[in-house]
């Protein structure tokens, strides 16, 4: 199934039977935009500002921060920019910043429970986020989110950075917002959520790693860490559910996305868009031009009534096979 990869580069991402999924690409850096027309990506799906903040010295300020901002914009022409505000903590250390050790950081301050609790820093990104959404569009999106308090906090300080670029005569626009679902607390805290949200994005790595209560980094555990697992599969439909009920797009730029075996089956649960690797975004394109969108459909119903990770890996075998 590999040959012949490069033909779907312009292609539409679509089934066989023409359902259509946005396909988007996950980067590290600005200079990564220049490679999504060579795989014929839709637009970013997750940047991950925080290797901005990781690779640099000094701390970008706001205004470096927004001429960064404004060049991904302007690369992108008019398509969808996905950005993660810096995910900070965990294994993400900066150099310019002093980071308390903690013994547990995987659950520990990090994301938006670091950037809520070093507001001089989030403003400034919010700002540079806000100003770069002026020249063109700009989805924004939150990580370790897991309660609608954290997101009501989040929300409430981009309404003082408007007010403030409102004060400064700074340009800005409107942003769509959304957050990485990648907790279990998260998923089930989805109703509460979804109603202020354009979009959700699915982390399936960080929601794996909390579901499973295993480390994603230890080459030990690959057995407690499925790539797939019935667990999982019941996770990502209770986010696909919670998110239609308020019509807001469900998105996932977990590695999941990313995986050919996956992907008749994300579609099949009523994933909206995948963001993928740029090195796996012509295999997931090609994969789902081989299925007709109602087999997709069966897959998912199967595989929600799976309790063993084997069965639902022989399901997804048998099925791309025949
Ligand atoms: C995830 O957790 O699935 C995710 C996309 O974020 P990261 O891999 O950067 O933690
Ligand atoms: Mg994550």
């Amino acid at each position: 199934r590999k040959a012949g990869l490069t033909k779907f580069r312009d292609q539409v991402t679509q089934t066989a039977d023409g359902h259509s999924v946005a396909l988007l690409a996950n980067v590290g850096c600005i200079s990564e935009i220049n490679h999504l027309a060579d795989v014929g990506a839709e637009g970013v799906g997750l940047f991950r500002t925080e290797f901005m903040f990781m690779h640099s010295a000094e701390l970008p300020d706001e205004q470096t921060q927004y001429q960064r901002y404004c060049d991904a914009v302007q690369l992108l022409d008019g398509k969808p920019l996905t950005i993660r505000t810096m995910d900070l903590g965990a294994d993400k250390e900066v150099p310019a910043l002093t980071m308390v050790h903690e013994e547990n950081p995987a659950l520990g301050i990090r994301g938006v429970r670091y950037t809520l609790t070093h507001t001089l820093l989030f403003n400034a990104q919010l700002k540079a986020i806000l100003r770069a959404a002026n020249h063109g569009p700009i989805r924004l999106m939150f990580p370790m989110v897991n309660q609608v308090e954290e997101l009501e906090a989040v929300f409430e300080l981009i309404e003082e950075c408007k007010q403030q670029l409102v004060e400064d005569e700074k340009g800005f626009g409107e942003l769509s917002l959304g957050i990485v679902v990648e907790t279990p607390a998260a998923v089930f805290n989805l109703p509460s959520m979804v109603p202020m949200l354009d979009f959700i994005s699915i982390g399936t790595n960080d929601l794996t790693q909390y579901t499973m209560a295993a480390d994603r980094a230890n080459p030990q555990l690959v057995e407690q860490f499925p790539v797939l697992s019935p667990v999982i599969v019941k996770l990502i439909a209770q986010c696909i559910e919670a998110a239609k009920t308020a019509n807001v797009t469900v998105s996932m730029c977990g590695e999941l996305a990313s995986n050919p075996a996956a992907t008749a089956l994300l579609i099949g649960l009523g994933i909206d868009e995948l963001s993928v690797s740029l090195s796996a975004l012509l295999e997931v394109k090609q994969e789902l031009s081989h299925w007709r969108y109602p087999q997709c459909v069966n897959i998912a119903q199967q595989a929600l009534v799976t309790s063993r990770i084997e069965e639902l890996n022989v399901l997804l075998t048998h099925c791309r096979l025949s």
